[in-house]
């Protein structure tokens, strides 16, 4: 019986557009708001389908997962080798090329665990927010981690 076994995995037309809806920015967006934006093309689709059709991008290597510390799982369509910036005043996360990472050496780092794999973020005030402080220029300093730049964060 030759059941339909599958070969190389498809690229599906929700994934396709899940990834070239993904490819257009570099806000690196959450599933949330990928699902924000695929939806604009595939009104039925689900959050859930999104979600599993992520996880099946980024084990296929066309999309890279990037987990901000503290912050929810986000997702880069951009799988060049780079580091991140987290801004500590609204929560975006930019991009950081050409940064060398030999700080830190896996095999004589100390723990019971067993490492699959480093990453390194870097922290900062994006521009935007670097703006707005310039033009406030109050001397009481509040960090806080709530949304100021709307509903889709974007380092510009
Ligand atoms: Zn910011
Ligand atoms: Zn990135």
């Amino acid at each position: 019986m030759t059941s339909s076994t599958a070969p190389t995995r498809r690229l599906t037309k929700q994934r396709k557009i899940i990834l070239e809806e993904l490819r257009k920015v570099t806000s690196h967006p959450t599933a949330d708001e990928i699902y924000d934006m695929v939806r604009q093309k595939l009104p039925k689709i689900s959050l859930g389908t999104v979600y599993r059709n992520l996880e099946v991008l980024s084990t296929d290597n066309l999309i890279q997962i990037i987990r901000a510390p503290g912050g929810q799982k986000r997702f880069d369509g951009d799988t060049r080798p780079h580091h991140h910036v987290l801004c500590v005043q609204c929560g975006c996360v930019g991009d950081v090329f050409n940064a060398q990472d030999e700080s830190i050496d896996e095999t004589t780092i100390v723990t019971d665990f067993k490492i699959l794999g480093h990453t390194t973020f870097f922290y900062g005030i994006c521009p935007q927010c670097a703006k707005k402080k310039i033009m406030r220029t109050s001397s009481t300093q509040t960090i806080k981690a709530t949304n100021e730049h709307g509903d889709r964060r974007t380092c510009p």
